[in-house]
């Protein structure tokens, strides 16, 4: 067994009896009604996260402590993005034109409690590994795709020799021009971040790794140095972090996250509004605290640190980007702007003598014009 999976065995919390022990009878009042929670999806507390919770009910302690919350359902649905609706062979989704997901493992070292897969993640029958044939033979007919995430669960938790082995598989179908991973262990469990790891991901490039950490306290020593280890093996790192209810639903804890982001050498790519997932809709915010967050960044720090803020729709629409806003109108003499401060500018279009060009800007189909109150308004029709 290698260490880290040692480390993962005997030092994670992965019962409640062990939670109880840990911190407290007094911190679970109706034991009874959280075994059930706890029943519903995998629970288990890595050691890294464990060492992090500061005091019960704290950001971290949220992320990975059932809680009775999640008995409630109120809008929920169990398959959110309608993943499985889009699953042509067991394992793979297939969305977007030219990517798809793959899911490689059915398990993570820490468990979200707001995890958007629970309905099958942790659960082996679900993401069964002994499928992954019929998938790979769907990658190599579909000379569509040129990109792979490969998810789950998490990735990294497999052992080298499968990594690798799925590595080279994917690497010798020709029309796959970039390989992702997306993966929580930098943030869970650092010590998986090997040089012997480093070393195969390396044979793979173009690869790039999509990390997910959610509050700055994540970035710690050991996670930061994992990141190194990876961008120094040439991969680049971006984050997809999820908007949550007391965990970093905040501008400052959440500039100070992707400020500490920039500085371990990821880019921060995503900020996903939390999934309409059941048993997760205690972590939901609304929409505006998403956008308020988003005009809390831009402008005020370094635009590298502002990440896309998404909804990916419910039912399989994919992720749709959302934008504070900024134009105040369009016509054709003008954009009144509104700049990260408030402050006001025009922008002049070009003269009508060049309106022949913008008017061919202006001939796109009508579906990319959305029924949007303004700025779209102010255009004429199509
Ligand atoms: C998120 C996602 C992708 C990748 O989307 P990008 O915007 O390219 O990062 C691909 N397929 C599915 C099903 C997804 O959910």
């Amino acid at each position: 067994m290698a260490p880290w999976q040692e480390l993962l065995r005997k030092k994670s919390v992965a019962t409640l009896e062990a939670l109880v022990a840990k911190f407290g009878p007094e911190h679970f009042p109706d034991l009874e009604r959280l075994r059930e929670a706890a029943r519903n999806f995998e629970f288990r507390i890595s050691p890294a996260m464990v060492d992090l919770i500061k005091s019960p009910g704290d950001p971290i302690w949220r992320q990975y402590v059932p809680d009775l919350q999640e008995l409630e359902v109120h809008d929920g649905l169990v398959d959110s993005l309608a993943e499985d609706a889009n699953s042509p062979v067991p394992n793979i989704t297939h969305r977007y034109p030219d990517r798809a997901l793959f899911l490689v493992s059915p398990v993570c070292a820490s468990y979200c409690r707001f995890c958007t897969r629970r309905r099958k993640v942790g659960d082996p029958e679900k993401i069964p590994m002994s499928e992954l044939e019929s998938a790979f033979r769907y990658l190599e007919e579909h000379t569509e795709i040129r990109d792979v995430i490969m998810s789950g669960g998490d990735p990294l938790l497999l052992s080298d020799r499968r990594i690798d082995e799925l590595c080279k598989r994917l690497r010798s179908i020709p029309h796959i021009e970039i390989i992702r991973i997306g993966s929580r262990v930098p943030c869970h469990l650092p010590e998986r971040i090997t040089p012997e790891l480093c070393a195969i991901l390396k044979q793979s490039h173009p690869l790039y790794i999509n990390t997910h950490f959610n509050h700055p306290d994540e970035l710690t020593p050991a996670a930061v140095n994992a990141l190194r280890m990876l961008a120094d093996a040439g991969i680049p790192l971006g984050c997809q972090t999820v908007l949550l209810k007391g965990v970093n639903d905040d501008p400052v804890v959440m500039k100070a996250l992707m400020q500490k982001l920039l500085a371990a050498r990821v880019r921060p790519y995503y900020l996903f509004m939390c999934d309409q997932v059941a048993g997760a809709e205690h972590f939901r915010t609304t929409v505006e605290k998403g956008l308020e967050i988003i005009r809390a960044l831009r402008g005020w720090t370094s635009g590298l640190a502002v990440p896309h803020f998404v909804i990916d729709a419910p039912g399989g629409g994919g992720k749709i980007p959302l934008v504070p806003e900024y134009v105040e109108s369009i016509s054709d003499e003008e954009v009144v702007l509104r700049n990260y401060a408030g402050k006001r500018y025009v922008y002049k279009q070009p003269p009508a003598n060049r309106q022949e060009d913008s008017a061919r800007d202006r001939a796109l189909p009508s579906s990319s014009f959305l029924p949007f109150p303004r700025p779209f308004s102010a255009l004429p029709a199509p």
